[in-house]
């Protein structure tokens, strides 16, 4: 008798053309839910419905459709358990080979504007993941396919293999097909949560089930394997990314390019640059032109821009492409490139050159693994408004000033605590990164800055515990500072501040970043 394949699907894309291979090539008979019968009759595919095939109707308006012993004992029956075969027999069922199911699409659903609990609840497919997961246990017997872009390695696989799908295979389709499942009950669980103040799951995003994309070299160091994988079913941030050219993307990479992004997306309004290295920006600037943007951010440190991650919140112009290749970079991302800016890129043939079209599409949350458990906190998405800043001077700053001393502060942010960045013209000219106490990366901040730090202006993103670094910024020439405030000694810092004749601000927010 001829196999039997039963064919479920909400995504019909690819559906004809198995279902015409599987009949003519294989001999297979098929059986349909209502909705793909139709598809297929309609494409003059020969095809039974499961209704006809279980002499039960579809009820409520399509909540069962094959939730049938007839479907489910002919998926799940073990062909080497001579019970089961006998079950098979005394109630007139047949063995099923092949299940196609794609479920209801619920989280292009929940994606909808305006869309109600009740459309949301109506999307959650029931039928469809009970014949996925029977399918998937019995995978020693039979193949499970829950993904259009599996089919044509599906039939690619029983050419190969004399009309059977191997064992391995239907493992490894078993094992796609769980995955998915649980991607699919998560969703649902994160959408329910949302709606629910009582309740908290994990946010379906960190689902580290999801789809693996890329292994990786190595991570952090050579010895530690890694894994890139996509975080919730629908391509977002980095994986909507295109790679023009260059070596292939590493781990450090990566991480490095994300935290570029998140701090080019702080100056949405004038063309910016930055240069990272191990995170933490080395050159940030601002221009009238990216090309100026770059040069500027570049100058500032170009013994630390060797090697560093480039971020540009403009297409990459040939003015750039230029100033671009004049040095060893690691990685260039921008939201474009025009054509003969990247005729000029290609003569660095190692340099990886990012596309990401939307660079402000970042995650609500960020995650930290620790023994036992997960961190989860939302970003540190903040809009900064220098209207709800305070003053604490007697001096009180310029609209210049406090332009500059946003700026500098919006760096800040995205340096390692304890955090110190010094600018002038819309350019970081001294950073002091990751120390443990804060002078201490007042000091290298200012070393840094040297000679330029007169008349220049600086943030801390974190309050000053004591008057020293306030006593050290004014030796060097800086006359205005940004930072929190918040601390025991605000008093002492807000005098000495006075007596030296610099203005400072507070912000009454802090921007650790640990
Ligand atoms: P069709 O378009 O063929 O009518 O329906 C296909 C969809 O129905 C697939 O997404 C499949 O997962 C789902 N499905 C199959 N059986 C059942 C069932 O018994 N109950 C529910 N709620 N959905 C089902």
């Amino acid at each position: 008798m001829a196999r039997l394949a039963l064919l479920s699907t909400s995504n019909k894309t690819g559906l004809i053309d198995l279902a015409r291979s599987l009949v003519e090539e294989f001999e297979f008979d098929i059986i349909s839910s209502g909705g793909t019968a139709t598809v297929l009759k309609e494409a003059g595919i020969p095809v039974t419905k499961v209704a006809e095939y279980t002499g039960s109707p579809e009820i409520l308006g399509g909540r069962v459709k094959t939730l049938h012993p007839r479907i489910h004992g002919g998926i799940l029956a073990r062909r080497d358990v001579p019970q089961d075969l006998t079950d098979l027999n005394e109630n007139q069922i047949r063995a099923i080979d092949l299940v196609v199911v794609n479920l209801y699409p619920f989280e292009e659903t929940i994606a909808k504007p305006g869309v109600t609990l009740t459309d949301a609840i109506e999307q959650i497919d029931i039928g469809g993941p009970a014949l996925l997961r029977a399918s998937a246990k019995n995978h020693a017997h039979l193949t499970v396919l829950c993904d259009p872009e599996q089919y044509n390695t599906y039939l690619a696989e029983m050419r190969q293999n004399g009309g059977e799908a191997s064992l391995k295979f239907r493992q490894r389709c078993a094992l796609e097909t769980f995955k998915h499942t649980a991607n699919y009950d998560r969703a649902i669980a994160s959408y329910l949560s949302s709606q629910s103040a009582e309740e908290s799951v994990l946010p379906e995003q960190f689902n580290l089930s999801g789809k693996e994309l890329q292994t990786l070299r190595y991570g952090e160091n050579p010895h530690q394997a890694a894994t890139w994988y996509q975080s919730g079913s629908i391509p977002t941030g980095w994986t909507t990314s295109t790679i023009l050219q260059g070596k292939e993307l590493s781990y450090n990479n990566l991480v490095d390019l994300e935290a570029a992004r998140r701090l080019i997306v702080e100056f949405p309004d004038t063309p910016a640059a930055a240069i990272l290295k191990h995170t933490n920006p080395c050159g940030t600037a601002l221009g009238k032109t990216i090309s100026e943007a770059y040069q500027k951010a570049f100058d500032t440190d170009s013994v630390s821009a060797f090697g560093g991650i480039v971020a540009l919140n403009r297409p990459i112009d040939a003015a750039t492409a230029t100033a671009l290749t004049q040095t060893f970079l690691e990685c260039i991302v921008a939201p474009g490139c025009e054509q003969e800016a990247e005729e000029i890129i290609k003569k660095k043939a190692k340099v990886r050159v990012l596309i990401l079209p939307d660079l402000t599409q970042g995650p609500p949350q960020t995650v930290k693994i620790i023994a036992g458990g997960l961190l989860v906190q939302e970003s540190d998405n903040i809009v900064e408004e220098t209207s709800k800043w305070r003053t604490v001077t007697e001096k009180q700053p310029t609209a210049g000033e406090l332009e500059e001393l946003l700026f500098a502060w919006k760096v800040a942010k995205h340096v390692k605590s304890n955090a110190i960045v010094v600018t002038r013209d819309r350019t970081t000219i001294g950073v002091g990164a990751g120390q443990m106490n804060r002078v201490g990366s007042v000091k290298l901040a200012l070393e840094q800055a040297a000679e330029k730090s007169k008349g220049a202006i600086l943030a801390s993103d974190g309050f000053f515990p004591f008057d020293d670094s306030v006593k050290t910024a004014a030796e060097a020439g800086i006359i205005a500072i940004v930072q929190p405030g918040g601390s025991m000694r605000d008093r002492d810092s807000i005098e000495a501040a006075n007596q030296l004749g610099i203005t400072m601000v507070f912000t009454d927010i802090r921007h650790f970043l640990h």
